[in-house]
């Protein structure tokens, strides 16, 4: 079976499929609730068996890992159907599961049961005020931190945190979470906050590097280098000196890593997206529905593929440098208000980030 490469030589080897684009949180930095969403219509949502088949036609032309996220992937009934049908698909190695924890008290077992492998849970605050001002309101930090105990419980380890650091929101919570989580059972990773999501008042200037993410941590906790564990895995790792475990740091903006992007999305109606930032997706659900064998939604998916040049955060970098090497004029200005307009800025909420 065919493998195909993008136009940088890319493989497609990762796959995060949203199961809805709907969630019970409204993360300001994501689906602020001040918006009106037009959510996909049930009709529209992919069913179980859809996702399934385009699942194994994708493990056939390289993917291997699967992440399923939203939205928020709890609130789609029997999900541990899904997860099941998944965890059977022979060449499938790693079945993931990103969510914001909530629902997880009644749903770790049966899903650990069902065959799921790891869970991601995203936590931005240990401080009540700051976790709701930051989940728009919705849901309760005491009802996440259960849900990562029962991920834990049902031994779903290390359960992954991850964490968006947003200048002056929670950026004075760094080396506390990361006192929090250090141990086995966890592996807490610093996201840096990027320019996704509708309407979400992003800019530069709310971003935390890595870097000083690292230097934070360290001049209490002390750090070393560890190395990757994959090449396109999108982590950095640290080890904690005293062996308490491990801390990760994704610099989506500052270390943009196109380069290894291996990765594509399936939306919750059945669009691929080939980068989280791609404005337009390639709709797979309509040939599907329409009656295209498995044979012909593989050479369209290697067409798709095969067309692939995104590299949306490199292009970023290059033009934020471009801003600032020309310090603070009009074009300037205009330079960092295109990358904050960012054309190509999409709804992650949709694609399921
Ligand atoms: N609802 C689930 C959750 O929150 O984990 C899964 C979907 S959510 C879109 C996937 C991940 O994207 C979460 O870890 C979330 O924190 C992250 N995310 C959302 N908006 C982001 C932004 N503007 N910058 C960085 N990460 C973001
Ligand atoms: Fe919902 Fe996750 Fe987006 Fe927060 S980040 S609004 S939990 S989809
Ligand atoms: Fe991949 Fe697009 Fe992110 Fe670059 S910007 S790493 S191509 S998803």
């Amino acid at each position: 079976m065919s493998q195909p490469r993008d136009q940088l030589g890319r493989s497609l080897t990762d796959l995060r499929i949203s199961v809805t684009d709907r969630c019970n949180f409204r993360c300001t930095f994501c689906m602020p609730e001040d918006r009106e969403y037009d959510f996909v219509p049930r009709a529209e949502v992919l069913s179980y068996e859809e996702i399934l088949r385009l699942a194994r036609i994708f493990v056939s032309r390289g993917v291997h890992k699967v992440r399923v996220t939203g939205g928020e992937p709890l609130l789609r009934r029997d999900l541990e159907r899904l997860i099941e049908g998944l965890a059977a698909i022979e060449g499938l190695d790693d079945l993931a599961l990103t969510t914001n924890g909530l629902l997880l008290p009644k749903k770790a077992e049966s899903l650990h049961r069902a065959g799921l492998q790891r869970v991601t849970v995203s936590l931005h605050s240990l401080e009540a005020a700051t976790f709701s001002r930051l989940a728009g309101g919705r849901g309760d930090l005491a009802g996440v931190l259960a849900g990562i105990e029962a991920a834990a419980a049902a031994g779903l380890t290390p359960v992954k945190i991850n964490t968006v650091v947003i200048q002056g929101v929670n950026d004075h919570e760094i080396v506390s979470l990361a006192r929090r989580f250090r141990g086995d059972e966890f592996v807490l990773r610093f996201i840096e906050y990027m320019d996704v999501g509708t309407l979400n008042a992003w800019d530069p200037a709310s971003v935390v590097s890595a870097e000083e993410i690292i230097r934070r941590i360290d001049a209490e906790l002390p750090l070393e280098p560890a190395p990757r564990r994959h090449a396109n895995d999108v982590a950095k790792r640290y080890r904690y000196r005293d062996g308490g475990g491990e801390v990760g740091v994704i610099a989506s903006i500052t270390e943009p890593f196109c380069g290894d992007c291996t990765r594509a999305r399936l939306s919750a109606d059945g669009h691929l997206y080939t980068c989280l930032f791609s404005a337009v997706g390639h709709d797979l659900k309509a040939p599907l529905r329409a009656g295209e064998s498995d044979a012909e939604l593989g050479e369209r998916l290697d067409t798709i593929w095969g067309r692939r040049s995104d590299r949306y955060s490199e292009e970023r970098s290059a033009r934020l440098e471009r801003a600032a090497a020309s310090g603070g004029s009009a074009e300037a200005s205009d330079e960092a208000s295109d990358v904050l307009a960012g054309e190509a800025r999409v709804e992650m909420f949709r694609i399921g980030g």
